[in-house]
């Protein structure tokens, strides 16, 4: 089976945008996965011969509206559970928020490879407000813009290469 990754973050920060952009077509998003559960946040994913699969996530619950589990939902939770790899999305641009450092907390516990990644950071790349992030804890920031197709390839191979 192709590895999963999946994309985790607090709303807003650009987790559909690249989605969209990892799995080209949304057309492709509904598919029977086997051993998955079938669900239109899956997608097909190719970078050259690597085939992957992308989850997206966000589905949290507005009336179950604090604390940890709100933020990583039940759908969430799960798709982290099935995934091989976690792409945790930031936004370059607003910095990091305590949300991020909830979610950074429940990804380190976890132990799976994650990928932090700054997304929104077109025209920033290598820029110092990205050395923030290095306060989550989970090593080396990457500079990615979904919306301008910028830092993608380098991103699948990092999360393909972390497997
Ligand atoms: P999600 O809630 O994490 O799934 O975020 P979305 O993909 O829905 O995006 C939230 C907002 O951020 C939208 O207005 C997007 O257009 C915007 N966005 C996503 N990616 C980028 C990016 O690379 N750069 C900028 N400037 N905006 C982006
Ligand atoms: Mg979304």
């Amino acid at each position: 089976m192709n590895p999963v990754i999946a994309l985790v973050g607090r709303p807003n920060v650009g987790k559909s945008t690249l989605f969209n952009r990892l799995t080209k077509s949304r057309d492709a998003i509904v598919a029977d996965f086997a051993g998955l559960t079938r669900d239109r946040h899956y997608g097909h994913g190719r970078q050259g011969a690597r085939e992957f699969i992308v989850i997206d996530t966000g589905g949290f619950e507005p009336e179950a509206s604090s604390g940890i589990f709100s933020e990583m939902a039940k759908q969430t939770r799960q798709a982290v559970a099935e995934a091989d790899a976690v792409v945790f999305v930031v936004d370059a641009r607003a910095g990091v928020s305590s949300q991020d450092h909830d979610i950074a907390k429940y990804l380190r516990r976890l132990g799976k490879p994650c990928v932090l990644t700054a997304n929104k950071a077109e025209g920033m790349v290598g820029a110092a407000q990205l050395s923030e992030f290095y306060e989550l804890g989970l090593g080396e920031v990457h500079a990615v813009s979904a919306a301008h197709g910028q830092g993608i390839r380098d991103l699948i191979d990092l999360a393909l290469a972390s497997l």
